[in-house]
């Protein structure tokens, strides 16, 4: 496998708003075992749905070789995502050469369901830490939310292997529906506390085209933060400009609470994230419309150093700030699906 040094070389940006490239998004495949409405609703992504075909996709060491242009540019995260990453039997592999470029922090999203048959694989190859989405401990609500065959019993094993291997802190993710999982929020805290897992409760975006997302269909962080206050008295936001999420402390010392406010309080001013596409395509904002193509030039035989000058040339141009668009109500555009750029 080719793969360039992550010492920076030349850094990224800042772009025109001031921010510098510090961490990546991969999204390893579109492909998902989960149908969850919010995401890849059964209408669109149904039995003739058509995924990328394989070929088209990034390889294990193509996409090594990209994260080693990212990192030499100098993002010190890389988050591995989808789709479903543990669909793709070459994860380890992926995991294993981003790990040998010296990447700080190298992390995985996933919906749990077969964690329990990678997690040792993964953290021999190099993950440290690792994310479960978890939408409710309801086994009925589970179903709704993943409209799956996959039972939730499944899931919570999972993360008892990722706790086995070592892949800690594990942080859940949950995103929170109107009428739809809002009632069990505080029984996923009480869960989260107990078992030392730092809880981030998103809130419900417009992402793609297809999930047909209604603000009324949000609850806001502060609703969030406002209902648990009242059962875990929590203190004041903790200081951290480098997370997505703002968080708490639980007053009593029983860890953390986070909430993703994308949609209330949009955070576009502090954001260095970069996302590579299932097809090799750079995207620069999680609802962008179109991205730039780093899989042809790779395939042609470009050298690292015209990759980073693509990926470098294209962040300087780097304006997005779609959520606080949202905000003023001036966003349009056909968005590209979560699970190709990478949730
Ligand atoms: N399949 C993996 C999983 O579910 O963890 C990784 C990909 S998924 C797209 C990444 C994250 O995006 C998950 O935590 C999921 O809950 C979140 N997500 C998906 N659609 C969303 C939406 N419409 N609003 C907010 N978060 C969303
Ligand atoms: Fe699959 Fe994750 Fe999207 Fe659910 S959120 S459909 S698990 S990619
Ligand atoms: Fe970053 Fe785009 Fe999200 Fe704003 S809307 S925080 S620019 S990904």
């Amino acid at each position: 496998m080719t793969a360039v040094s992550a010492v920076p070389t030349v850094m990224a940006g800042p772009d025109r708003l001031g921010r510098s490239l510090r961490d990546v998004r991969i999204s390893v495949t579109d492909r998902c075992n989960f149908r969850c409405p919010y995401c890849m609703p059964k209408a669109r992504f149904g039995p003739g749905h058509r995924f990328l075909p394989r070929a088209e996709a990034l390889d294990a060491g193509e996409i090594v070789r990209l994260a080693g242009v990212f990192a030499s540019l100098g993002a010190t995260k890389i988050r591995l995502t989808g789709g479903e990453p543990l669909l793709r039997t070459d994860l380890a592999e992926i995991v294993g050469g981003i790990a040998e470029l010296g990447v700080p922090d190298i992390a995985l999203t996933t919906n749990g369901a077969l964690l329990r048959r990678w997690a040792d694989r993964l953290r021999d190859a190099g993950l440290q830490r690792v994310t479960v989405s978890l939408d409710s401990l309801d086994p009925a609500v589970f179903t709704a939310m993943s409209d799956s065959r996959i039972e939730l019993r499944e899931v919570l094993d999972g993360i008892a292997a990722a706790r086995e291997a070592g892949l800690e802190p594990i942080k859940l993710n949950c995103v929170v529906q109107r009428g739809v999982n809002e009632d069990g929020l505080l029984d996923l805290v009480g869960f989260a506390r107990r078992e030392g897992l730092g809880l981030r409760c998103i809130e419900y975006m417009d992402v793609g085209a297809t999930n047909r997302w209604r603000p009324a269909d949000v609850v806001s962080g502060e609703e969030i933060l406002e209902r648990v206050r009242r059962v875990y008295p929590l203190l004041e936001e903790t200081p951290d400009p480098t997370a997505v999420a703002r968080t708490y402390r639980f007053a009593d010392g029983a860890g953390d609470l986070g909430v993703i406010t994308s949609v209330s309080r949009p955070f576009c001013g502090d954001c260095t994230r970069a996302r590579l596409g299932v097809d090799g395509k750079l995207y620069t904002c999680l609802f962008a419309t179109s991205g730039i193509d780093l899989r042809e030039p790779l395939r042609s035989g470009a050298d690292d150093d015209t990759l980073r000058r693509i990926v470098a040339d294209r962040w300087k141009r780097r304006d997005d700030r779609y959520s606080e668009l949202r905000g003023l109500g001036i966003a349009d555009g056909e968005r590209i699906e979560m699970s190709y750029i990478g949730g």
